[in-house]
């Protein structure tokens, strides 16, 4: 997946994203750099590009509070 998202702000690694649908059920949603970093979360059937956009708003969130540190 081509994004411009930030790498990980402790080992400057590109993060690893997964995003899974399941049809009728809730997917799931995650991004991280294992070890270091880790969000996730469901979303609803059919949000799954709504999904991608949170993760990927939360990711630079998370990236900018620690590189305040
Ligand atoms: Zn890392």
């Amino acid at each position: 997946m081509m994004t411009d998202l930030p790498k990980c702000p402790t080992c400057g690694i590109a993060p690893e994203i997964k995003i899974r649908s399941r049809g009728m059920n809730w997917g799931s949603a995650q991004i991280r750099c294992v070890g270091h970093h880790h969000i996730g979360f469901s979303f609803p059937p059919g949000g799954e590009e709504r999904a991608k956009r949170d993760l990927f708003e939360k990711w630079k969130k998370l990236v900018e509070e620690n590189h305040e540190k």
